[in-house]
């Protein structure tokens, strides 16, 4: 069986903690990522029920989406060494007038709104190895549920609801969480294109992130 990174926690807070920085932070976001596909692939195998998710369904990337500080860190550096500067540009322009709508509506009512993610192309995600926790959460096992849940928010989805999954998903996150909280650092999750809009327009947004200013 595959080993989880998250089984060396101690080696990782103690290198961690003589090394708080943006690098060693991506690191641990790519470890977590491992350790869920980990979960995932052994869920699959041992559940009873079809895990139905596959490429080309993006129903549920049709909503608000939230993530984690250190997640944001990790994807705007991904953007940043993927995207040249046109792109990123184009891309933080189309963010910033999805947020100016956004921001001034309750969560409810974005949910309500079922803007299709930044990241969603042709019904695939572009980013979709280094896709945020939440969508790696969702599983469902039946995609028509999915279908009738995007047509009609009122319904509910196909959202594998075996507690097996989230409690080994959950389970993986919190020794993370207790990394960062370690060392003094936000864990906490909010809305995602405001997330990378924030770092994006405020340079010193990850060095006080690691509190080095
Ligand atoms: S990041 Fe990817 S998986 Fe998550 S909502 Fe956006 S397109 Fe969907």
């Amino acid at each position: 069986m595959k080993k989880y990174h998250i089984n060396d926690s101690k080696k990782l807070l103690k290198a961690f903690k003589t090394n708080k920085t943006e690098i060693f932070s991506n690191k641990l976001i790519q470890f977590l990522y491992e350790d869920l596909t980990t979960v995932s692939e052994h869920i699959k195998q041992t559940t009873k029920f079809k895990i139905a998710c596959g490429k080309g369904c993006g129903y549920c990337c049709n909503t608000r989406v939230e993530i984690l500080e250190p997640e944001a860190i990790f994807i705007y550096n991904y953007m940043k060494n993927t995207l040249n500067s046109e792109q990123l540009d184009s891309i933080f322009s189309k963010i910033k007038e999805i947020t100016t709508i956004t921001s001034q509506i309750d969560k409810n009512q974005h949910v309500k709104l079922q803007l299709p993610c930044i990241f969603l192309n042709n019904n695939e995600c572009s980013i979709y190895e280094i896709r945020p926790f939440i969508c790696r959460e969702y599983h469902s096992v039946d995609l028509n549920s999915c279908l009738r849940h995007y047509v009609n928010l009122e319904e509910n989805a196909g959202a594998l609801e075996a507690n097996k999954i989230k409690d080994s998903y959950y389970r993986i996150i919190l020794q993370y969480r207790e990394l960062y909280l370690n060392n003094n650092l936000e864990f906490s999750p909010s809305e995602f294109l405001s997330s990378l809009l924030k770092i994006h327009e405020d340079k010193e947004y990850i060095k006080k992130y690691f509190g080095k200013i």
